[in-house]
């Protein structure tokens, strides 16, 4: 069983999702070995549709490095 939600739409993450993606989001100038991290999960359509703001987000390339 799955325990990761969506964060855009809340909805179970199923394990069929294959590109479903982790997102890690921690902040822009504090770097170090403590710096915090928190960890999101978005299935990948819903990934794709929200992360595509200034570049077009695609979860395949985190499957298929190229
Ligand atoms: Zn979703």
């Amino acid at each position: 069983m799955s325990d990761f939600s969506c964060w855009f739409c809340k909805q179970t993450i199923e394990e069929h999702d294959v590109k479903a993606v982790a997102i890690e989001i921690s902040n822009l100038w504090f770097s170090g070995e403590n710096q915090p991290i928190q960890s999101f999960w978005a299935h990948s359509k819903c990934a794709q549709q929200n992360l595509s703001g200034g570049y077009i987000f695609d979860p395949d390339d985190l499957i298929n490095p190229q």
